[in-house]
């Protein structure tokens, strides 16, 4: 494999899905990987584009084929993985691979991809995410509930990481991520 796969992973409504948003649509030079989810498509999200939105059954086969590069169970609620075979070959072709997924995800694929790099989107204050999260507005109160809590835990994570990211502005956040992948930068963690 010639290229570098990088995680990014980070608390809820920290911000993941604007900054993956943002980089498929300014940045092609990164190949942005497509997970499989259980969960409905929202309004605007498009079958193979956002996600690959699978019945439980179908997600349930791909991971016992073992097609799953990771997967896990978010908020309690849905089922979300990455298809493995398009991330090997992105890899193969020397691509700038990218997953956005959760931390339980992120530690999976640190345990079978250790040369990974691993960056943490951080809010730039607990007072910040709070206020993303109410102001989304996509889920009920007690979710919202669920997923501060969730938050709390996943913000403790981010020392596990390679490199952290605050994400006080999108475009910025998301130069900032283009920009190490593109870099030869070597990390502590690695040799
Ligand atoms: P949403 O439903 O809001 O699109 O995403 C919910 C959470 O699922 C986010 O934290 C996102 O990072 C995570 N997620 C999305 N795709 C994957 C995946 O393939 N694997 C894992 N482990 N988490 C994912």
């Amino acid at each position: 494999m010639t290229g570098r796969l990088t995680v990014l992973a980070g608390p809820t409504a920290v911000g993941k899905g604007t900054v993956a948003a943002h980089i498929r649509e300014q940045h092609p030079e990164v190949w942005l990987s497509v997970s499989a989810t259980t969960r409905p498509a929202r309004p605007g999200e498009v079958d193979g584009v956002h996600y690959h939105f699978v019945s439980g059954d179908r997600f349930a086969e791909m991971v016992a084929a073992g097609e799953m590069l990771e997967w896990a169970v978010v908020h309690g609620r849905a089922s979300y993985g990455t298809p493995r075979r398009p991330v090997e070959e992105a890899l193969a072709e020397g691509r700038l691979p990218l997953l956005e997924i959760d931390l339980q995800g992120a530690r999976q694929v640190r345990a079978s991809m250790p040369d990974a790099r691993f960056v943490f989107l951080a809010p730039p204050s607990w007072d910040d995410l709070v206020t993303r999260l109410v102001g989304r507005g996509t889920e009920s109160e007690a979710e919202r509930a669920v997923r501060l809590e969730t938050a709390k835990v996943e913000l403790a994570a981010s020392k596990e990481f390679d490199e952290v990211i605050v994400n006080d502005e999108v475009r910025r956040a998301a130069q900032e991520l283009v920009s190490l992948m593109r870099s030869e930068k070597k990390t502590a963690s690695e040799p």
